[in-house]
């Protein structure tokens, strides 16, 4: 056990919260004094985290996932305790949101009882947000229990409304069975944003239609320019659409004005007039965001990237399980910080072949 000026105790799951939880299991709540802030060699302050809890998937979305994807195998994991502790480490030390994410978050075993224990954080105020990155198909059996754990908000990555061409594209998806996972989130108080990656001849046409879906739906709606991450079974090139042309052609039939609203993601939004509600535009190759990037992300071996468009990376499963002390745990996630690079250099183009990181999205999770 290492010396240090924290407080290390065994407590039994419970938080002393009103609500149960499955883990059922030891965890150690180790809590740093004093512990300063999370701030990058650039001066950006590290407030967010996205926790990817598992690779796996039970999509394979064409621009996210090869088709036949060799997955981690389970043992090299962390367990849910251990990501409790990651989590907790880094609210710790400031940060004030975390998504979860993945693969689908949805489909590791327990998962919930990962949100139950991280809705203490929320409940003493060391955390702002808890929510997650989904792909709906399990929402109809989580949204209540999500709910009840503290999640406020669930982003829901949807690129179509039309059911064959949803087959097409995630490969074994059901469109009903997310549909349903949507309304059963709204039904259970969830505000539900929409996510679609903007994709060149697929759903470049359906923009308009699935803009006037989400918000007759009472739902935001972002759109996603395609990352160049991790090989794929295509070409890139062939499904990039700049979303400064998505823009143009939008407004055309839409009276579309740029507002401050930000959800402490990378998102800038605009205000439709003609549906009353907001679409949100993330835009990682015509416009770089990094000069306002808070954000770090955390793999579900504990592997923290700094940058998603970066391929460094530092190891804090080690740390964590060297001590059960938080302390080297913290200067490891210190000496991460201090990496953070200023930014990504994401290119798609016919001469770029090779994605900027070799990585899927589903390991870093989106
Ligand atoms: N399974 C969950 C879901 O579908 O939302 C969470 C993980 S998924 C990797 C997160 C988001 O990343 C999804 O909205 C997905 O469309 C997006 N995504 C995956 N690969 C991408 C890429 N290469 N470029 C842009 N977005 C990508």
């Amino acid at each position: 056990m290492e010396p240090g000026p924290h407080i290390s105790r065994l407590r039994l799951m419970g938080y002393g919260t009103s609500r149960g939880n499955a883990l059922g299991a030891l965890i150690t709540d180790n809590t740093l004094e004093g512990a300063a802030p999370l701030i990058d060699p650039f001066g950006r302050a590290i407030t967010y985290l996205r926790v990817s809890v598992t690779d796996r998937c039970d999509f394979r979305c064409v621009y996210c996932m090869a088709e036949d994807m060799t997955f981690l195998p389970k043992q090299d994991l962390l367990t849910l305790e251990e990501l409790d502790r990651l989590c907790t480490a880094f609210v710790e030390r400031g940060v004030r949101k975390l998504r979860i994410t993945g693969g689908e978050p949805l489909v590791r075993r327990n998962i919930i009882s990962l949100f139950e224990a991280l809705g203490r954080h929320l409940e003493s105020g060391a955390l702002e947000e808890l929510t997650l990155t989904t792909n709906g198909s399990q929402l109809g059996r989580f949204a209540v229990a999500l709910k009840a754990a503290g999640v406020r908000r669930v982003n829901v990555s949807l690129d179509t409304l039309d059911p064959q061409k949803f087959r097409a594209i995630t490969r074994w998806g059901d469109f009903d069975k997310v549909m349903a996972g949507i309304r059963a989130a709204q039904r259970a108080g969830l505000a539900v944003k929409l996510n679609a990656v903007a994709l060149k001849g697929v759903n470049e046409d359906e923009i308009p239609e699935m803009l006037r879906f989400a918000h007759g739906e009472g739902m935001d709606l972002t759109l996603i320019e395609t990352m160049p991450l991790g090989d794929i079974d295509g070409d890139r090139t062939d499904q990039y659409l700049p979303l400064s042309l998505v823009r143009a052609r939008l407004a055309e039939d839409f009276t579309l004005t740029d507002i401050p609203y930000k959800t402490g993601g990378p998102a800038r939004y605009v205000e439709v007039a003609e549906t009353g509600g907001r679409l949100g535009f993330i835009t990682p190759l015509t416009h770089n965001f990094c000069e306002s990037c808070n954000r770090v992300r955390l793999t579900c071996t504990g592997t923290l990237f700094m940058c998603l468009g970066q391929e460094d990376a530092a190891d804090l499963r080690t740390p964590l399980r060297a001590s059960e002390g938080n302390e080297r745990l913290s200067r490891a996630i210190d000496e991460a910080i201090s990496r953070k690079p200023k930014g990504h250099d994401f290119v798609i183009d016919r001469r770029t072949k090779t994605p900027a990181v070799s990585r899927h999205m589903s390991v870093t999770g989106g």
